[in-house]
């Protein structure tokens, strides 16, 4: 087992890149704790396969290094990394029974035949393959396929880190829940460091301790979900975890004020003058709704009822804005306004927060 340390990495498939979109990965520098439980989120095209294949060496990055504790495996190929990794599509030996396949892992590292037996036994109860052990692998569907996948990825328990890359894609929804608890029950027993990529905010912060958000080949933020929650440091972060996401408003901020569609609020922090695209962030749960001369100026335009609360669409001047509900609370016939919980407003300039506590500790 292993911590994983990235030290400026970047890569580029192109031959010579000049500028900025050229790069998969901006230069990043990154630890991932041994023994942890990691999600990889972000949008298709961000970024993350090529981090897991640079992780277990199937790719060689343009720049910076890789470091299994304190040694450089950068250029080390994966058969010498010591590390599960795991597809989003099936990778079994057809000609081989479900046995042979989940087996072949422990067979290689010339592990006894009563140790593998069991351990076999063992991984196909987690899976749900007991009754197939001894069916041809050709003949299975995508979805016991790729379980054969994840039993191969599990299989070991020497090895130095398991890389999931999007492995629930093909398993069918109510399957997707079983594996998953499947998985953070072998990190709960056997502690290896785990990274789950995903695009799914749901299976992230189900399976995750700590998840890393990536956005556009950059790490934006790493946090426990409560942390990404709380306080994302990024828009992006802010707009893909929760749902709906968090709220942006255009904004003027002079001190502890923040101008807003032509109406004003106070904030819980006094911020320095700021440049560039300023914006306050609030998420739809801190938000609730009001009459007369509170908050901002709202429109209604939808209600959604979504079983334990509504979404109340509507805008805010130009922006769309979003407000939870909760349970069995009404919506006010004079509803014309939003009042956010300042405690929960965060500042952003050009999309990064602003940590008013900084400027507090410097006063
Ligand atoms: P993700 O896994 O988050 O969907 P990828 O790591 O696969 O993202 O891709 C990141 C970026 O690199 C995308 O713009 C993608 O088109 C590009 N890319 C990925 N693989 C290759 C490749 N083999 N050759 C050239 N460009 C690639
Ligand atoms: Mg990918």
């Amino acid at each position: 087992m292993t911590r994983i340390t990235l030290e400026n990495l970047a890569h580029s498939y192109q031959p010579k890149p000049s500028h900025d979109d050229d790069w998969a990965l901006k230069p990043m520098n990154l630890t991932w704790e041994d023994g942890g439980a990691y999600a990889l989120l972000g949008a298709s095209g961000c970024g993350k396969s090529t981090l897991l294949n640079i992780i277990s060496g199937l790719l060689v990055p343009s720049s910076g290094r890789v470091l299994f504790n304190d040694r450089d495996v950068t250029g080390l190929p994966t058969a010498e990394r010591n590390i599960a990794q795991v597809f989003q599509f099936p990778v079994v030996y057809d000609t081989m029974s479900v046995r042979e396949n989940l087996a072949f892992p422990l067979k290689n590292r010339g592990m006894p035949a009563d140790q593998i037996a069991a351990r076999v036994d063992e991984v196909a109860r987690m899976i749900g393959m007991t009754a197939m052990l001894d069916h041809r692998a050709r003949r299975l569907t995508a979805d016991s396929k790729q379980k054969i996948s994840l039993g191969r990825g599990m299989v070991r328990q020497d090895v130095n880190a398991i890389l999931f890359d999007e492995p629930l894609t093909v398993i069918d929804p109510h399957m997707k829940w079983e594996l998953r608890t499947q998985l953070k029950d072998l990190h709960r027993r056997f502690g290896h460091t785990m990274i789950y990529v995903t695009h799914d905010q749901t299976e992230a912060l189900t399976f995750a301790d700590q998840v890393v958000v990536m956005h556009d080949g950059r790490v934006v933020q790493s946090g426990t979900p409560q942390a990404l929650f709380d306080a994302p440091e990024h828009t992006f972060v802010g707009y893909f975890i929760g749902s709906p996401g968090m709220n942006l408003l255009d904004a003027h901020v002079d001190g502890t004020t923040a101008h807003i569609a032509g109406a004003q609020i106070g904030l819980a922090h006094g911020y320095a003058p700021l440049s560039g695209k300023v914006q306050l962030g609030i998420r739809p749960e801190f938000l609730r709704l009001g009459s007369g001369t509170q908050g901002l100026p709202f429109t209604i335009h939808r209600i959604e009822d979504v079983g334990h609360h509504r979404i109340i669409r509507g805008k805010v001047g130009d922006a769309d804005i979003n407000v939870i509900l909760p349970e069995a609370q009404e919506i006010p016939a004079d509803a014309s306004r939003v009042v956010p919980d300042p405690g929960r407003a965060h500042i952003y300039v050009d999309d990064w927060r602003v940590d008013p506590s900084a400027r507090e500790r410097a006063a």
